[in-house]
């Protein structure tokens, strides 16, 4: 069998992008589909405001990845949320994507802890469950809880698909503070009738499975961080005819602003705002860092008034007469 059959000759795998990279995939024969990503100077611009120590920059990356790859396979329009809350030393991890592909994160460790702790997930998180959550623009929010004892961030993922979509899913992500990549690959839903049957549809994607197993190793993950995701691609199924769906752009924007903080400060009222301001430690000024970008918002005693005067006229009396 040649290297590349069909349609996706035409495409030149090395004029592709580089540094940040998604691709939607699947195979001719419609066995299988598929989603690629590796994210550089995204993933660092996402985090370059925070002291992320190496394992919870490793840990977070891997959430990132995981949830984008979710998004690019999920058809709604909205937000996902995945968020991890447990007793472990990394007590908190965050990673929230919109379905045009927006993503922000955070997460919250305990320094000595986190230097006492072991290689595995659970030593590091705790016991917990992961919370997935899609919230449609439009409809009722879903909500899954996979424990993540035992499993993984990636077996966590993929027990999500069979659960929810029914759809056999393999994942391996990888992730340091430079760079966190994924690669996603999932059964295709049986319709209308143009699909192999059911056993020849679960047989080939052993065969996927196993070409996936290839990645999990130390080495394996090295190789998805550092080579270019069409390459990648191509190492891993260059014995079947692919083709790329499309090329996406993913983004790191956290949307807080100014005002957002400020409504939040006034809705604490005038009593808790002033005794802040009062107090020693904050020598006449309110700092908010934002826990997603590491944003610094600062209000002083005359911000603090304007906040809470604007904050007590409302709305509709003074704009209309
Ligand atoms: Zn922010």
């Amino acid at each position: 069998m040649s290297e590349m059959t069909g349609k996706s000759e035409s495409i030149d795998w090395h004029n592709l992008p580089q540094g940040d990279e998604l691709f939607r995939f699947s195979f001719e024969d419609g066995r299988v589909r598929g989603v690629s990503l590796r994210l550089e100077p995204t993933w660092q611009a996402a985090i370059e405001n925070h002291d992320y120590p190496a394992s919870v920059a490793s840990l977070l990356g891997q959430a990132v990845a995981g949830a984008v790859l979710m998004v690019a396979s999920l058809k709604f329009q909205g937000r996902l949320v995945m968020q991890f809350a447990g007793g472990g030393p990394i007590s908190l991890l965050v990673v929230q994507v919109t379905s045009d592909r927006r993503f922000r994160c955070m997460a919250k460790w305990d320094d000595d802890r986190l230097a006492v702790a072991g290689d595995h997930l659970e030593d590091q998180l705790g016991r917990g469950q992961l919370v997935l959550t899609i919230e449609p623009d439009e409809g009722a929010r879903y909500q899954s809880l996979v424990p993540i004892a035992g499993a993984g961030l990636e077996n966590a993922i993929e027990g999500y698909f069979q659960q929810s979509e029914q759809l056999p899913t393999r994942l391996v992500l990888s992730a340091t503070g430079d760079v966190t990549a994924g690669m996603l690959v999932q059964q295709m839903p049986e319709t209308g009738g143009i699909m192999p049957s059911r056993g020849a549809a679960a047989s080939g994607f052993e065969h996927v499975g196993k070409l996936m197993d290839t990645l999990l190793g130390e080495q394996g993950r090295q190789e998805m961080r550092t080579v270019s995701a069409p390459e990648l691609l191509h190492r891993l199924f260059h014995q079947e005819a692919l083709r790329i769906q499309d090329v996406a752009r993913v983004s790191f924007n956290c949307g807080c602003t100014r005002e957002g903080v400020g409504q939040m400060l006034a809705s604490l009222g005038r009593q808790e705002l002033e005794e802040t301001l009062d107090s020693e430690e904050t020598s006449e000024l309110i700092e908010i860092r934002c826990d997603f970008c590491g944003s610094l918002y600062r209000f002083d005693r005359v911000d603090v008034e304007q906040l809470l005067t604007s904050d007590s006229v409302a709305p509709a009396e003074s704009t209309r007469h």
